[in-house]
């Protein structure tokens, strides 16, 4: 889908105009494209002198974060230019009170002119609520605050976001090396401003990194088009045999997207009483298991709530959240779904931020942030986890659908200025629903730029 503004302002006479005029100066994101190296480099590491998990961090990176790539990493900040920071990381797990963020977060601003376009800044924590003492946790607090404002500063595509670890967990458990390799890298390129939470010391590193999925059997609902078709896409490169679901009407797209990526297509209504044990039957019978289930296939019926009719109430409670809760039921019984199975589930920032029209819808995305944190404890038994992503403003033919101006208002109103692409949800489930994130459950990411308004 075309943001014809980002294109206009990128350059030229275009570029000039909205600077002199001080309007938004979206810049293209830089994605990932297999082949190309994984992190941007130099990455710089910060920390409070003396600080062993900095060192650790430190130590993960130079070894290329599993993967042996050849990662520059640095930990002196420079006094004058021509370094162009990749990334910036600090890690502040060994916060007292709130007064030790200053030796480290006055050094990251020092080098923010420095941090390159699409460049990544990202805080490594320790999470505030585990905290019994108070300047601890006010610390720690702390931290997430300097983020998410630092997110608004942020320029040229840059991001800054948190990674939060248990304090029982290490910083060189798998689940953070995942992470790290999520956001340090292209990946992430529209996720700003969030916190993701390592639980526990959980998750198997693949044998490749570059093929995280091989030998995992993968579901994704509503997969014909938009951003079901990006997951099904990014799973399959990422080495998944994918079962692509959707309602028979949508056969023939559905088809197409299951043969582009050698998978095979299953026809069916989600709502359907016995679509789990359809969607087991055909994943056992015929790839020989179920490992990842992506619950992507939702709808939206916007009326503002005073003329919301049945039907439009019904049928996205029905679709939404219900038949995920069903399916659930039947995954979770199966036999088949008890080697470190994965769920991932679509919600939306309407579902915590609200949205006017979408009382039904912002019900049924409320619901699915609650659902996979309790669906979480279940899983972990098995290695399992359950987890939401939440897109924001996304380039699909569902957005492609408001009105000019209002569309042109929602895709500007983020830290970033632009819509997603498809694939930025996409890259945030494929990092969810790997190996090596077993100790990542029961969260939900937004994918939304840092939506600047409620969420
Ligand atoms: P889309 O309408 O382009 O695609 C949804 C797909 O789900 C379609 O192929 C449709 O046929 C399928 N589907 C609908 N009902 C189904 C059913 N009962 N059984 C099986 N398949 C069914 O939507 P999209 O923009 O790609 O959105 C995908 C998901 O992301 C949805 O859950 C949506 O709520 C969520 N989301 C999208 C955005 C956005 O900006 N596009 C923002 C937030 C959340």
């Amino acid at each position: 889908m075309a943001d014809k503004y980002t294109d206009f302002v990128s350059g030229g006479f275009g570029k000039t105009l909205a600077k002199k005029l001080g309007l938004p100066q979206p810049v293209r994101l830089k994605r990932f494209k297999p082949g190309q190296p994984l992190v941007a480099s130099p990455v710089l590491v910060l920390g409070p002198s003396g600080c062993a998990d900095t060192n650790a961090v430190a130590e993960l990176l130079l070894d290329g974060l599993g993967s042996g790539e050849q990662i520059d990493v640095r930990r002196q900040a420079i006094t004058s230019g021509g370094v162009r920071w990749g990334a910036i990381v600090v890690v502040l797990t060994s916060l007292s009170t709130p007064a030790d963020l200053s030796e480290s977060v006055r050094t990251l601003g020092s080098q923010l002119r420095s941090l390159a376009p699409s460049g990544r800044v990202l805080f490594v924590t320790r999470p505030a609520d585990s905290s019994a003492i108070p300047a601890v946790a006010a610390a720690r607090q702390g931290v997430l605050g300097t983020m998410r404002s630092l997110g608004k500063e942020l320029r040229s595509g840059a991001t800054a976001n948190a990674l939060e670890i248990a304090d029982d967990t290490p910083v060189t458990s798998t689940s953070v090396l995942s992470a790290l390799r999520f956001f340090l890298s292209p990946k992430s390129a529209f996720v700003d401003g969030q916190v993701v939470r390592v639980k526990r010391d959980a998750g198997t590193a693949p044998a490749n990194w570059n093929q995280p999925l091989a030998g995992k059997v993968a579901v994704v609902t509503g997969a014909a088009q938009g951003i079901g078709a990006a997951i099904a896409k990014t799973l399959a490169r990422d080495g998944a045999k994918v079962v692509a679901v959707d309602i028979p009407a949508a056969g023939d797209s559905l088809a197409r997207v299951a043969n582009e990526i050698k998978g095979t297509a299953l026809q069916l209504d989600v709502t359907a009483d016995d679509a789990g044990a359809r969607i087991i039957e055909h994943a056992v019978g015929r790839h020989g298991g179920l490992d990842i289930v992506v619950h992507n296939a939702g709808i939206t019926r916007d009326k503002l709530l005073a003329n919301m009719d049945d039907a439009r109430w019904d049928s996205v409670i029905a679709v939404n959240i219900e038949s995920q809760l069903r399916m659930n039921e039947a995954f979770l019984a199966s036999e088949h779904f008890k080697d470190a199975p994965r769920i991932v589930s679509l919600a939306s920032t309407s579902g915590i931020a609200g949205n006017r029209g979408q009382t039904n819808y912002g019900a049924s995305k409320a619901g699915v942030v609650a659902m996979v944190a309790a669906t979480s404890p279940l899983l972990e038994a098995v290695d399992g986890t359950a987890n939401a992503v939440a897109p924001g403003f996304i380039e699909t033919k569902m957005t492609a659908k408001i009105p000019l101006a209002t569309r042109e208002v929602a895709r500007r109103l983020n830290s970033l200025q632009q819509g997603g692409q498809p694939v930025d949800v996409a890259e945030t489930i494929a990092f969810l629903a790997s190996p090596a994130s077993g100790g990542i459950s029961g969260i939900t990411i937004r994918v939304c730029g840092q939506n600047l308004v409620g969420a």
